[in-house]
């Protein structure tokens, strides 16, 4: 029987490929047998990160190197995409912002512009990719919400990313709604603590909080994040969408 986890013969796109969680799920689908698309906007790093996992896989991999809050930049991405691997099974939105501030002084344009990133950006680059996907009857999307969609963090304040990381779960489910027909399945992953660039997980002022007040007392590396995707990917999932799949350690048990 096929390994229902594989995904050879099929091409991913992924946003924010360059390093953190984007890095390591790129990495992880091409182990699974992808060909990857890498898509951030440093294109020396889109580059060093396609090479390596070129290299590593033995995959092919592409960079499409641009801004996801960019209309242009996103119908681009989309064309180059497909027509360098003639196909693009699975898509997945993890680009994503965050600042850490109380709402009063936080900047309206502070606010925006997570709102573009997280949400607008993922939105911009689904409605690019869909229409491929509903002409091949098939696909998956993985969205990268976060447990922040699901529970406030403390003790640092970050009420647009909060907010705008529980948008993209409902409009996770809105567009599985809409897309089952389709054989289109979308799916969300709500991480918790993660070591990137993004979560300052070291800093001993949010220890307490962070990972002791936590069941499993720790953060996670991407790296043992990255499966998730690759099930939400594969057709070890095929029977789930509309699903915020949550990889967090315990964390929102309490
Ligand atoms: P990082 O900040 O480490 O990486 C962000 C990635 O997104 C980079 O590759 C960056 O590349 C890319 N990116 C940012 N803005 C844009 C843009 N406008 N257009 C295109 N690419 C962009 O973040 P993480 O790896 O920590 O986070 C990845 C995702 O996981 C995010 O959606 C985040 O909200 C989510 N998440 C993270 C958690 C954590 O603890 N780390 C927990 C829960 C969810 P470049 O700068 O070159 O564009």
């Amino acid at each position: 029987m096929r390994d229902p986890f594989r995904l050879d013969g099929r091409t991913a796109l992924v946003t924010g490929a360059n390093r953190g969680l984007g890095r390591a799920f790129a990495q992880a689908l091409a182990e699974a047998g992808a060909d990857v698309v890498l898509v951030g906007r440093d294109d020396a790093r889109n580059r060093a990160a396609a090479d390596e996992i070129a290299a590593s896989t033995g995959r092919r991999t592409t960079v499409c190197t641009g801004d996801v809050t960019d209309r242009d930049d996103v119908l681009r991405i989309a064309g180059e995409a497909i027509e360098a691997h003639g196909r693009l099974d699975v898509l997945v939105n993890n680009a994503g912002t965050c600042f850490h501030g109380r709402a009063l002084e936080v900047p309206d344009e502070e606010f925006d512009e997570v709102f573009e990133v997280n949400v607008s950006g993922l939105w911009r680059m689904t409605k690019a990719v869909a229409p491929h996907m509903i002409e091949a009857e098939r696909g998956s999307i993985v969205n990268i919400g976060s447990m922040s969609g699901l529970v406030v963090n403390r003790p640092q304040w970050q009420p647009a990313y909060n907010a705008s990381k529980a948008a993209v779960h409902q409009l996770t489910k809105s567009l599985a709604a809409e897309w089952a027909p389709y054989g289109i399945r979308v799916n969300a992953l709500a991480p918790g603590y993660v070591k990137t660039e993004m979560a300052p997980v070291d800093e001993p002022r949010f220890r307490q909080h962070w990972i002791e007040d936590a069941p499993m007392r720790r953060y996670a590396t991407p790296e043992e994040i990255a499966p998730s995707v690759v099930y939400l990917a594969s057709d070890a999932s095929s029977f789930t969408t509309g699903s915020v799949l949550v990889a967090d350690g315990g964390y929102t048990v309490h």
